[in-house]
């Protein structure tokens, strides 16, 4: 009476390597299974999440530093204090107008506005004459 357990379990699957990361070896129940078990699957699914909202963390501060460099140039180019400049202008250095730290709500002479931080500069945007323009702060 000893019949071992390999006898009742010919699986015609090859054993496969998990597919989290873990190193693991498995014998697939199904030709699509590429992780040991669900928690494997878990633990891939929020590593991948984790790793892409890092990824575009990385892609969003590397456009605030762009754009606050590009801000500086165009602010020490300028005898304003707060020089206006033609978005054109800046989207040719690079410069995204929706990368930003936060936006911060302003008032100078009873006109509100929105002032957008970088992280040395600010910006605000504004139209004149169907031309958007950037005004530049030095924060
Ligand atoms: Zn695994």
């Amino acid at each position: 009476m000893s019949r071992t357990k390999k006898n009742n379990d010919p699986s015609p699957l090859a054993k496969k390597i998990c597919a989290c990361g873990c190193e693991i070896e498995f014998q697939p129940k199904r030709s699509d299974q590429i992780y040991l078990n669900s928690q494997h699957a878990d633990y891939a699914y929020n590593n991948g999440k984790r790793k892409e909202r890092y990824e575009s963390e990385k892609l969003i501060s590397k456009a605030i530093r762009l754009n606050d460099r590009i801000a500086e140039k165009f602010f020490k180019c300028s005898e304003s204090l707060r020089p206006k400049i033609n978005l054109v202008l800046l989207r040719m250095e690079g410069f995204q107008i929706d990368a930003f730290t936060r936006v911060i709500q302003k008032e100078v002479l009873g006109q509100e506005f929105q002032l957008l931080h970088l992280y040395n500069f600010g910006f605000r945007i504004f139209n004149q004459d169907k031309t958007t323009m950037i005004e530049i702060h030095k924060l």
